[in-house]
């Protein structure tokens, strides 16, 4: 189920960026201020360098910055801008917790404990995840992360970020994506403008796959793709079309998983899209 967000973009702005001005300084938050959230901020005047629970991130012009919270960020965040004079300006804003969906199956055990390694597999998979990390682990000067996102593909919602099934007692993966399921075929577009890091397939679980870096450490996924329109190194446009909607890989039925991520965060790229919008 979609968790309703209550914040809309401008009551994050008018909520947090508010507060009174420390020194005639402040900071701008707009976005979702959520666990699964991204904030595109602007850091108080006289700033060099931003960090963000500790973490230092890109500073573009007008000392814009991106920051994203992962599916189970703590309570609170802690903004700090080091100006020109050595000074910190500190803000702690609070992280709204999310409701995920969580479904416990008590009778349901698998794999079996005793399941026979399988080397091949394993030594397979650890090259195609090093592959995907190295996609994700740019922090490029690209822009898209300042646009407003479009919904890449259009169809049911058939999978929202952040649910997780405990078998048998025995927590799964949580669900890090959106999945919008739609004929195969059907074309899958940028949600917004960037540069294509990753094309091509299938890996074992992601099938054939499409990762574009927004910028600033925002990169989307693309998985199960029938078939890939773009080439490594692309720049790409919002709405340009990237490949078609498919079942490769890991899928029970053609759909489109969306994944978001921010450095090591997996953030949910449903907030960033306009509700609804994925029904046309
Ligand atoms: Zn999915």
């Amino acid at each position: 189920m979609r968790v309703a967000l209550a914040l809309t973009a401008a009551a994050v702005v008018a909520a947090v960026a508010t507060g009174a001005p420390i020194d005639g300084r402040e900071w701008l938050l707009a976005g979702h201020l959520t666990q699964g959230g991204i904030v595109v901020g602007t850091a108080p005047p006289g700033t060099r360098s931003v960090r963000v629970d500790g973490v230092p991130v890109r500073l573009g012009g007008d000392r814009r910055f991106l920051a994203g919270f992962g599916r189970d960020h703590g309570p609170s965040a802690v903004f700090v801008a080091r100006l020109a004079d050595g000074h910190e300006e500190r803000r702690t804003v609070p992280i709204m917790p999310r409701h995920y969906d969580i479904e416990s199956i008590p009778s349901l055990k698998q794999p079996p404990p005793d399941a026979p390694p399988d080397p091949e597999y394993d030594a397979r998979r650890r090259v195609e995840l090093a592959e995907i990390a190295a996609a994700r682990a740019g922090e490029s000067d690209e822009t898209g992360w300042t646009q407003a996102f479009r919904w890449p593909a259009h169809g049911r919602i058939s999978g929202v970020y952040g649910s997780q099934r405990i078998l048998g007692g025995v927590p799964k993966a949580p669900h890090l994506g959106l999945d919008i399921a739609a004929p195969p075929g059907s074309p899958v577009t940028a949600p917004a403008d960037g540069v294509v890091r990753l094309a091509h397939g299938p890996f074992l679980l992601e099938g054939n796959l499409v990762m574009l870096d927004h910028g600033h450490g925002l990169v989307s996924a693309f998985l199960h793709l029938s078939r890939i329109d773009v080439k490594e190194g692309q720049a790409v446009k919002r709405g340009d079309t990237l490949g078609l909607v498919g079942m490769t890989g890991r899928a029970t039925g053609p759909h489109l998983h969306w994944a978001l991520s921010w450095g090591r965060e997996r953030l949910d790229p449903g907030l960033l899209v306009p509700e609804g919008g994925n029904l046309r």
